[in-house]
């Protein structure tokens, strides 16, 4: 899940910044002023109880506030996210949402302040009054809700501020630059929580089987660099002809190929990735350099490593029974190719778990068994790796 809320004093244009926002994010939104709007048009008996304060500029109580605000939260189950407009607006407010979030096992993620002078507020809140139809859009109102905000409302930034999650920003720019600061600082801390999976195996581990369906089963972008040279050479592109031309003269393909490819492939995926799993890659302790520089130049970083284990003697009659199936890969067909790659990962792939091992450990998984059961062991690792991200 991802959770956002935008703050600032009323006439900051929370509302307007919103909108592209749940659009682009697909967040669920939870504006309380509109909340307590249509209860009073519902004519219920919350509304009936929150009308009085809205018309004088007053703060509704902090018990309204939760009750509407629970409901909207209970009435979409499985949202990806929540933007809140309009709350929290007071430090009880604040213990409020964080008791909201930890319900659903997630919390805020940000908070952006949209800073505005008074009295550019006032000039906003009066023009929006001329055709907005609403009664606390008149100056008197008006200077009351902004020192409801002024009083109440901005010791709130402290209480995120002291959690690293506050960001504020000049609101006084056009709507446009306003929204991309916005973005930016949206599609920041959405990149710091990717859940970037490496899976290690010897050829044969049921590897690459195994992060394919963690990759469909929880959305997160599959990389696999074989894979996509392939894809390359078979949409015929410039690249594509290089790598052929490599290959057919049995040469290795150049990391500076492969780098560009993921490079591609993280930037075009930038704004809608919930994570990655690299399958392949890396393979070489330069590699391993390379992914780490990759994903930090992406505002990212690797969060999980993943080793699937199977004795060598079964994966040689797994191997061996693959290359008398359709499903044989052109390298499975030979004895001595099949060692080959054995060894290759033995020698060059090796070291590289090592580093990891030490650099922030490797969880080992117990490759033996059936497909479902590997899947098993692999998906509670990855919902863990979800769980720490929340
Ligand atoms: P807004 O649409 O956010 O400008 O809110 C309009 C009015 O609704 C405010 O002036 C308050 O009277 C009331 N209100 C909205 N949200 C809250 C909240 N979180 N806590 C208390 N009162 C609120």
């Amino acid at each position: 899940m991802f959770n956002l809320a935008l703050f600032g004093p009323p006439g900051a244009g929370k509302g307007t910044q919103s909108e592209a926002l749940v659009r682009r994010y697909n967040l669920i939104y939870i504006s309380t002023g509109e909340l307590l709007r249509k209860e009073i048009r519902d004519g219920t008996r919350l509304g009936l109880e929150a009308q009085a304060i809205i018309a004088s500029g007053g703060l509704v109580s902090d018990e309204i506030i939760v009750q509407i605000i629970e409901k909207t939260i209970t009435g979409n189950p499985g949202a990806g996210g929540f933007l809140f407009d309009g709350f929290p607006r007071t430090y009880v407010q604040a213990y409020i949402l964080d008791g909201l979030m930890h319900n659903l096992n997630t919390s805020l993620h940000a908070l952006i302040s949209l800073e505005v002078p008074e009295e550019e507020s006032v000039r906003r809140l009066l023009d929006r009054g001329r055709s907005s139809g609403r009664s606390d859009d008149n100056e008197a109102v008006i200077r009351t809700r902004l020192r409801e905000y002024r009083d109440k409302t901005l010791p709130v930034l402290g209480f995120y501020g002291e959690r690293g999650l506050c960001h504020q920003i000049d609101g006084t720019r056009s709507v446009e630059e306003v929204g991309a600061s916005i973005q930016a600082i949206v599609a920041h801390e959405l990149r710091k929580r990717l859940l970037n999976v490496v899976v290690f195996g010897y050829p044969g581990s049921g590897r690459g089987s195994q992060s394919a369906a963690l990759a469909q089963k929880y959305g997160l972008e599959f990389v696999a660099t074989g894979r996509m040279l392939e894809d390359e050479i078979r949409r015929d592109t410039a690249l594509g002809r290089r790598i052929k031309q490599l290959y057919e003269n049995g040469e290795l393909v150049p990391d500076e190929i492969v780098i560009r490819l993921i490079e591609q492939r993280l930037e075009q995926t930038r704004d809608t990735a919930k994570g990655y799993i690299f399958k392949g890659y890396p393979r070489t302790l330069v590699q391993s350099y390379i992914l780490d520089g990759l994903l930090r130049k992406h505002g990212s970083t690797l969060n999980m490593i993943l080793e699937i284990e199977v004795p060598m003697l079964e994966l040689i009659m797994r191997l061996d029974a693959r290359s008398k199936t359709d499903r044989a890969m052109p390298y499975d067909s030979a004895l001595p190719r099949i060692v080959k790659r054995l060894s290759e990962h033995e020698t060059k792939t090796l070291p590289v778990i090592e580093r990891y091992r030490k650099l922030r450990g490797v969880q080992v998984i117990d490759g033996r068994g059936s497909f479902e059961e590997v899947s098993a062991r692999v998906s509670a690792a990855v919902e863990e790796g979800f769980r720490l991200l929340r």
